[in-house]
């Protein structure tokens, strides 16, 4: 697959559209929320509407292994596995295609913009996708530094909410012979980052786990001759509540106004690439467990919540449903530049799914 960033999986939805077609679904929606796709195999009984999601996005990263398939692009390729992911949501619709659902209906979604937090808002606020109302939706994501194809799932919280905050601070450049002509926010942002990392709680718990990491800090221009004039602070936020994400921000915020002000600056901010919790309901995490037993394979808890954020955390908002992890093993990290899906995957990916659907659209 041709890697393609955030927004822009053009190439990628037409691959799939074309793959898709072959499958012939009841119904093939495009262009959700820009470049997704639903196809949806409709048995025409009552019954449960059921979402089974892949993501579609490439990260912005050099690949650096030199197999035949690597990054067709410089500097874009699927360091997050996406790919491996829509191969097993794909590699349902034959399934589907010779053995249609016996009651409700099977979505296969493929939702881009996944990295930026943006993709899964986005499609529930397109109104194709309004007419579909899932009552359950399941998603899987690959996990390295868990042994290859072991399941992961866990109730309740299983990634954790995420915000990005930006602070600039404005004073006034002047002479750098004369600071004192001007006002430098140089001593703010020093104790801007100091007061916000004092912010993090509990980070090593699960209770009320409170992180924010300082991820960018600029102070002036890159000249020795000008005294710096403003600075941006860049940080992210990280909690397994929606409600201690809250919290965490209004501290940030307090802190950030109480600073510039002790330093007579003026302040601005801005939130972005919001991801909610991604919280599993109870019902769905049995269907998955159920699933791995009928493989003969056992479903292990992680020890915590991952700290890591997924917007699919906007499906189990909308209706019960949960994100598993499937081992990847224990040489590989995502989001690195040697980061290849494994192949060995894409069987118990499909055979899992396979299991979900079982249990709630044939009988
Ligand atoms: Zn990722
Ligand atoms: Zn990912």
């Amino acid at each position: 697959m041709e890697p393609e960033l955030s927004g822009q999986e053009q190439v990628t939805a037409r691959l799939l559209e074309n793959f898709l077609n072959r499958y012939q679904p009841d119904q093939l929606l495009t262009g959700l929320a820009g470049h997704g796709l639903a196809a949806i195999y409709d048995s025409g009984q009552a019954g449960p509407t059921l979402l089974l999601r892949g993501d579609m996005d490439a990260l912005p990263i050099y690949e650096s292994n030199d197999f035949i398939y690597r990054s067709t692009y410089d500097g874009i390729s699927h360091k997050c596995g996406h790919d491996g992911h829509m191969a097993i949501i794909a590699g349902l619709a034959p399934l589907l295609k010779e053995t249609p659902p016996q009651k409700g209906r099977v979505i296969l979604l493929f939702q881009p913009a996944e990295e930026t937090g943006q993709g899964a808002k986005a499609i529930l606020e397109d109104p194709q996708f309004q007419t579909l109302k899932p009552d359950y939706c399941f998603a899987m994501h690959n996990l390295p530094s868990f042994p290859l194809g072991e399941v992961v799932i866990k109730d309740q919280v299983f990634a954790a909410a995420s915000v990005g905050l930006q602070i600039e601070l404005q004073g006034a450049t002047s002479h750098a012979a004369y600071p004192e002509r001007g006002k430098s926010p140089a001593l703010a942002l020093a104790r801007l980052i100091q007061s916000l990392e004092a912010l993090n709680q509990n980070i090593q718990s699960h209770e009320n786990f409170s992180l924010l990491t300082v991820v960018s800090a600029r102070l002036g221009e890159e000249s020795f001759g000008i005294t710096p004039g403003e600075a941006r602070l860049m940080a992210t936020l990280r909690s397994y509540e929606d409600q201690t994400l809250e919290d965490l921000r209004q501290k940030a915020l307090h802190c950030a106004e109480a600073i510039a002000q002790e330093y007579g600056l003026e302040m601005a901010f801005s939130w972005h690439d919001y991801f909610p919790a991604t919280c599993n309901h109870p019902e769905a995490t049995g269907i998955i467990r159920a699933s791995a037993r009928a493989q003969g394979w056992t479903a292990m808890p992680p020890e915590e919540p991952f700290r890591w954020s997924e917007d699919f955390g906007w499906f189990t908002r909308l209706a019960p449903g949960a994100l598993f992890g499937l081992g990847a093993g224990f040489n590989l990290a995502l989001h690195s530049a040697d980061y290849d899906f494994p192949e060995a995957l894409l069987a118990p990916g499909i055979r899992i799914f396979q299991g979900i659907l079982n249990e709630l659209v044939f009988d």
